[in-house]
């Protein structure tokens, strides 16, 4: 069974790539700057198209997708560029739009395939100050929940991950002891916890169009 994991050098996606791996998957790990551990090391900016088409030219074809990459941006709405959002929207959305319109043909063809996007908590809830961020997250999953009905009738299932404040990089930024003020299991949650859920919805046949929350119990 052969999975590619897009952001896989580092964070989330390199602790999903290293389930894989553990697991016995064919793993291709995708990477822009951080060279992966695990897995088969695969180059490419998913925002840009024709290296996503390249990319898959030299992969062929996957049973399983891991839509990972991603950034964030941070600040108040009135004050980001519109430079930054495109940038954000680019890779957050659209990434995930281009890894999915290549590794389907094959899926539909073999009537046989997973979908899995990292989605966010702000995608379900809102953040203030991660405006852009949020609505980049809301439309993957609302993307997540349309593609699942129209693959449906291949045998193809696509779902989220949705976590809340997880300890990498990307929230590197912020004082800890302030984040898991609001996370009622009072701390981060690690990669591993949520490359366990990615693992779990590979894993099974009869799930598809869900937002599998993994957020320590911060919800509101
Ligand atoms: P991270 O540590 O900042 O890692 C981001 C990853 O995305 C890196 O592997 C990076 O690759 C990759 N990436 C960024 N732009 C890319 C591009 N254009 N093409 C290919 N890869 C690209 O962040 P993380 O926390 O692991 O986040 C992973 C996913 O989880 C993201 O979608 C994020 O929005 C989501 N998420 C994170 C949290 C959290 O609290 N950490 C919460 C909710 C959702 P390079 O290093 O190679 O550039």
């Amino acid at each position: 069974m052969k999975v590619l994991v897009t952001g896989a050098g580092r964070g989330i996606g390199k602790a999903v790539a290293e389930k894989f791996y553990n697991c016995g998957y064919e793993v291709y790990s995708n990477y822009l700057n951080t060279f992966p551990v695990f897995g088969k090391p695969i180059k490419a900016d998913v925002s840009d198209i024709l290296q996503v088409e390249k990319m898959f030219s030299e992969i062929g074809e996957i049973d399983i997708l891991v839509n990972n990459a991603g950034v964030t941006l941070s600040g108040l709405f009135q004050n980001i560029q519109n430079e930054e959002i495109l940038r954000l929207f680019n890779v957050n959305v659209f990434g995930t739009f281009n890894c999915t319109k290549f590794a389907l043909p094959s899926m539909i063809s073999k009537k046989k395939g997973k979908i899995i996007n990292i989605a966010s908590i702000w995608g379900e809830i809102g953040a203030s100050c991660e405006v852009h961020y949020s609505a980049s997250k809301a439309a993957i999953i609302g993307f997540t929940k349309a593609l699942a009905k129209e693959v449906a009738p291949s045998d193809i299932t696509v779902n989220c991950v949705s976590p809340g404040v997880i300890d990498t990089d990307m929230v590197a930024c912020y004082e800890k002891s302030e984040l898991k003020k609001d996370i009622p299991l009072n701390r981060l949650g690690t990669p591993k916890e949520v490359a366990k859920a990615v693992y779990f919805i590979a894993e099974n046949d009869y799930i598809t169009g869900h937002i599998l929350s993994i957020n320590g119990g911060f919800w509101r």
